[in-house]
């Protein structure tokens, strides 16, 4: 495992409500996923994942723990809370996400729907262009840049998704059931792509799934259950 990890995690809780109401969602998660590597988080409804990716993706406040990406400290409970001084500039320049439907802006065309993110973290117009057709191109999807997002079919609207996803070059993508309305072999691509684009940007993929078809494809897999976290050997299968 490289040196340093996107992503680490370690005795991340999280308490919804106060005194006899309060739920302890999660209750010490420690996680840690390398540049380049996609692990499958799988766990019953109720387990804590959906909390699990709010407080990774900086939407909602742990309660304990620390959270670091790429060797940097993003939340320390026992130093301040937050590090990072705008919450937002964190989610949009390194965390990208990837949902179960590609929620994409139908006014504007592929290429624009990939460009904006870079565009709004100061990219100029066209490299951001520039970087969005080169994405398009790895993901095989760039002869539908100048498409409209209606004209997509849903496999290729899941390809643009994940091509906005790595548009900031994030160190770390999370994945929220990603492939649950695809058949067999669509979803494979998709968990094929993730692997590919994982290696190609050195990113870390987390990818939340119930989903049977893929589960076999994780090389690592951390269980959640009641609120913590048990990592396990997946089976590895090639694509
Ligand atoms: P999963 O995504 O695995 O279904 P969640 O993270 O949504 O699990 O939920 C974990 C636990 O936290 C559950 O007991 C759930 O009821 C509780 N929970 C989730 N969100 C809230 C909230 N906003 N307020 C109070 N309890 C919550």
């Amino acid at each position: 495992m490289d040196a340093t990890p996107a992503i680490r995690l370690t005795g991340l809780r999280k308490r919804y409500g106060t005194g006899e109401a309060a739920v302890d969602a999660l209750k010490g998660v420690d996680m840690t996923v390398a540049p380049g590597e996609v692990v499958g988080l799988i766990g019953p409804s109720g387990s804590g994942k959906s909390t699990l990716l709010k407080c990774l993706g900086a939407v909602i406040e742990p309660t304990a723990g620390r959270i670091e990406l790429s060797g940097e400290t993003i939340y320390d409970s026992e130093d301040g809370g937050w590090r990072a001084g705008d919450l937002r500039t964190l989610r949009r320049d390194r965390i990208g996400f990837v949902f179960q439907a590609p929620y994409l802006i139908p006014f504007l065309d592929v290429t624009d729907n990939v460009a904006l993110l870079p565009m709004l973290a100061g990219v100029g117009n066209a490299a951001a262009r520039q970087r969005a057709l080169e994405l398009l191109t790895a993901l095989d999807v760039a002869h539908r840049a100048g498409a409209q997002v209606s004209q997509l079919s849903g496999g290729e609207q899941q390809r643009v998704a994940i091509a906005r996803a790595l548009a900031n070059h994030a160190p770390v993508i999370l994945a929220d059931e990603p492939t649950a309305p695809l058949d067999s072999e669509r979803a494979l691509t998709v968990v094929r792509i993730l692997n590919q684009m994982a290696v190609q940007y050195q990113t870390a993929i987390i990818v939340v799934t119930h989903d049977e078809k893929i589960i076999p494809t994780f090389r690592r897999i951390y269980q959640i259950r009641d609120g913590k976290t048990h990592e396990e050997a997946g089976e590895g299968r090639e694509i």
